[in-house]
Parts: structure tokens; C-alpha cells; sequence
């Protein structure tokens, strides 16, 4: 059979021996080298112009539904639980707790919860509420597994690797926030965040309020491609005297976005997360829908426009 393979960044270290043993198996083995940031960006048109039979891709569930062949391979990543008794005196005056982690931990999400049940806490678990499939799993676009329950604990853990996923949850919750690093060995608290980013957000509303040209990002990934919203963003910028591009690519290059200086803002209809974690990337304003809503409010308000 001929078979593309797909790695994350994290796990393109792991591709030939992947790709040795299913030859071995007498498939014909072919390795995405394209960046990839999740199942949502499934190289489809790779495996197509391959003529693969199928694609498999690594370290993500499955995030919606394709018209091919598509085998995930989620790939569990054992981490080390040995800081769970130092976090238990950061924790010591909370006691309902709400564990959440990624793909890669669920499978030890079970033996975390057990911890902290034996040391006296109430453990809540969160159902997700969008791309995620398991309870307590996060991904980078859906947090539902910790909103869903902010209201019920009294601080959140995340335990896992990276900032990526736990900065997503903070910023949609209110409650103490810790994060168990199991690989570089650290308890952090990640509050301060919510801040940060408030300031951070707040800054690029008010930097847009006098632009008049809005591009549109439009990404062509399978999982993130949203011709509506564009659509709909275009007409609600030009009905609001502006005028709007769309803007279109697979992965945006932000030099790129940069070399467009006619662009007053833009705004992002691809990964949520682009115009939360990239927004010093560009040098004007890059927002998310939402925020572009706001700055057409206060633009109203301020008689910039007509309502
Ligand atoms: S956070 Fe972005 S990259 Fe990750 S799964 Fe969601 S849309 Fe894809």
C-alpha cells in the first residue's frame, strides 16, 4: 500500500523509524516534511497528488471528518508524576481541583486524579465541548474540558509539556491556574497571563480603531478553512466603510503579512489561536473575529462610522 505519513513538529524525529517498519511490512512510505499543527491540517493534498492509498497521521485525534483514508495514531507519551506531591503544597488551599491535559497524558489522567482523591481533594474532570473527544482533553482550539467546570473548582492543574495548550485554558478561566511540567521539572503558576494577554488585546483594539483596509486571513487547511466567516467579515467591514481583501494561504508567513503595508489590521478566520499567540508577530494589529466586532463598536460609538 502507499502510505504518506504526518508528524507534528515534536515527533518529525521519529519519522524514518516509523516509515522503516511499515516497509518492512511491504508498503511503499512517503514522510510530509510540511509544518503541522494539528489534525485540523491533514496533509490531504499531499496524499492525493501521491496517489496515497492512505495518510497516517501522528500525535492528534481524529478533528473532523475527511473523504479519505485517514489513520490517527495518537501517540502516548508516558510523563514522570514525580512533582505531584511538591504541587499538593501549592494546592494546599484548594480543594477542588479540575485536572485537564492533553492527547498525549489522558491515559494518565486517571492516575493524577487518584493522587489527589488519596490526598484529600475533590477532583473534577470537564467534558470538552468542541474538537476534543475525551473528557479532560484539551487541544489548542478548545478548552471546553476547563471552562465547563470553572465554576465549580477552586483551581485548575495542567499537567503536560509546553505552554501552548495550558495558555488557551487559562486565558478562558478565572480560577488559580497551575501547570505541572513534567519534563522540565517545574510547578508554575500561570495567572498572570490573563493579564498579560487582557493588555495585549485590549492594545490591538484600540490600534485598529482608525484603520480604514482590513485583510482577511483564509487559511486553505482542511481543518481550519472558513470561507463563511471571510465572507461574512468582508461584507459587515465594507458595510462599515471600510474596505476588506481576503487573504489566502496555507500556512500564513508573517513576513509576508508584513510586506502588505496597504493593511490598516487584519483579522483571523483560521487557527483561533493566530491572533492570540502570533499577535506580536505582525506589525499591525491582528485580530480575531470577535475583537474585529468590538473595534466596529467603538469606531460606532465614537461616530467614526455610522451604526
Ligand atoms: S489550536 Fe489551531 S492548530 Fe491546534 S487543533 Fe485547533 S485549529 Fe488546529
Amino acid at each position: 500500500m502507499r502510505i504518506l505519513l504526518q508528524f507534528p513538529e515534536g515527533l518529525k524525529q521519529k519519522a524514518l523509524e516509523h516509515a522503516k517498519k511499515l516497509e518492512k511490512d511491504g508498503n511503499e512510505v512517503f514522510i510530509s516534511a510540511s509544518p503541522t499543527f494539528g489534525a485540523c491540517d491533514l496533509a490531504l493534498d499531499e496524499a492525493r497528488d501521491l496517489k496515497a492509498e492512505k495518510l497516517v497521521h501522528f500525535g492528534h485525534a481524529e478533528f473532523h471528518h475527511v473523504d479519505f483514508n485517514v489513520e490517527y495514531v495518537n501517540y502516548e507519551i508516558d510523563a514522570p508524576l514525580n512533582l505531584l506531591p511538591e504541587s499538593l503544597d501549592r494546592l494546599r488551599e484548594y480543594v477542588r481541583i479540575g485536572i485537564i491535559t492533553t492527547i498525549q497524558h489522558i491515559h494518565q489522567l486517571e492516575a493524577v486524579k487518584k493522587f489527589y482523591e488519596d490526598n484529600g481533594k475533590k477532583v473534577i474532570v470537564g467534558k470538552p465541548y468542541g474538537f476534543a473527544k475525551m473528557q479532560g482533553q484539551i487541544l489548542g482550539c478548545d478548552i471546553g474540558s476547563a471552562a465547563t467546570i470553572d465554576s465549580k473548582v477552586d483551581a485548575f492543574v495542567y499537567f503536560g509539556g509546553g505552554i501552548f495548550h495550558p495558555l488557551g485554558a487559562v486565558l478562558a478561566t478565572t480560577k488559580p491556574f497551575f501547570v505541572i511540567e513534567p519534563f522540565q521539572g517545574v510547578i508554575e503558576r500561570f495567572d498572570s497571563y490573563r493579564e498579560l494577554y487582557g493588555k495585549k488585546r485590549r492594545a490591538k483594539i484600540l490600534g485598529s480603531v482608525d484603520a480604514k483596509r482590513i485583510g482577511i486571513l483564509l487559511t486553505t487547511k482542511n481543518g481550519q478553512h472558513n470561507m463563511a466567516l471571510a465572507t461574512i467579515l468582508k461584507k459587515r467591514i465594507e458595510k462599515a466603510g471600510m474596505s476588506a481583501g481576503i487573504l489566502v494561504a496555507n500556512t500564513f508567513d508573517f513576513d509576508s503579512l508584513n510586506n502588505m503595508m496597504e493593511f490598516d489590521a487584519f483579522v483571523n478566520t483560521a487557527c483561533p489561536r493566530i491572533s492570540i499567540d502570533d499577535i506580536d508577530r505582525t506589525r499591525k494589529p491582528l485580530l480575531s473575529a470577535n475583537e474585529l466586532m468590538e473595534v466596529i463598536k467603538i469606531k460606532e460609538e465614537l461616530g467614526r462610522i455610522k451604526a
